[in-house]
Formats: C-alpha cells, structure tokens, sequence
C-alpha cells in the first residue's frame, strides 16, 4: 500500500514521525513522508501511525 500526508488535514502533531521514524519526518510544521518510502504503507508501524494520527492526515491507498 501507498502512504501520504493529507497537509489539508495535519495539524502537526509530529506523532507519525515518532512512531515510524524510518517512513515519516516533520517539517515545516506538518508531518510528510520521506522521499522513497511511498510505498511502505504495509509496515506496521505505518499502519499503526494512520490509526493514531489525531487528526486522520495520514492515508493508505492501495
Ligand atoms: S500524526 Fe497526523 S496530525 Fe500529527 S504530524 Fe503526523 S500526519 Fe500530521
């Protein structure tokens, strides 16, 4: 599955890139996907920051 960052909807909580660190990073105030890892939306721990991300910002496509 495919990952991303919905900017419209972030608040910038930072909790995806503390839980998957490797998949997300923060800047600019909003959580963003690093470069090349588009596609890790299977990992777990992505998949665990979609659940918990407070505002629903991150999102799994097929
Ligand atoms: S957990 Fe959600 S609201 Fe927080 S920075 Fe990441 S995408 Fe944005």
């Amino acid at each position: 599955m495919k990952v991303s960052v919905d900017r419209g909807v972030c608040y910038g909580s930072a909790e995806c890139a503390h839980r998957a660190p490797s998949v997300f990073a923060f800047e600019d105030g909003y959580g963003v996907v690093r470069p090349g890892q588009e596609g890790a939306g299977d990992d777990p721990q992505v998949r665990e920051a979609a659940e918990k991300c407070p505002s629903q910002a991150v999102v799994l496509t097929e």
